[in-house]
This record gives C-alpha cells, sequence and structure tokens, in this order.
C-alpha cells in the first residue's frame, strides 16, 4: 500500500478571487464541508473567507476529483 504524497502547494492558482464557488461534487463529504464553509462566510459578509474557501476548495477538487470550475481560470 502506498501513501499519497502531499504537495501542499498552491502556487499554481490564482490569487484574485473568482466570482462562483466551485460546485459541490455529489456525495463528497469534503465538497459538502466546503460548500457549507462558503455559504456561512457569504452571509457574515466575510469575503476574506469565502476567498480561502474558494482556493482551498479548488485545491481539493484539482487533486481529489481531477477536475476545475468550468469557464474559470
Ligand atoms: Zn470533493
Amino acid at each position: 500500500m502506498r501513501t499519497a504524497v502531499e504537495h501542499g502547494s498552491y502556487d499554481d492558482l490564482p490569487e484574485f478571487p473568482v466570482l462562483r464557488p466551485p460546485r459541490p461534487v455529489p456525495g463528497c463529504g469534503d465538497c459538502e464541508r466546503y460548500a457549507r464553509q462558503h455559504e456561512v462566510a457569504e452571509r457574515d459578509r466575510d469575503a476574506s473567507r469565502a476567498v480561502d474557501v474558494r482556493v482551498l476548495w479548488r485545491g481539493h477538487l484539482a487533486r481529489t476529483h481531477g477536475t476545475d470550475i468550468e469557464g474559470v481560470r
């Protein structure tokens, strides 16, 4: 059994915020958690936290699901 290597690098992600949050992948608990955190951050009008969640979420999407948000670079 092999252990996955953690890269822990977000250097390839843009620093500016995207307007729309990613879409959660059905059945993925992590995606649901990110979606909930993003909802709470927006409700609190906490823009910097919302950006943080989106960056982490996009990293999760790229690493775990091999996808990214469509139409946003
Ligand atoms: Zn996920």
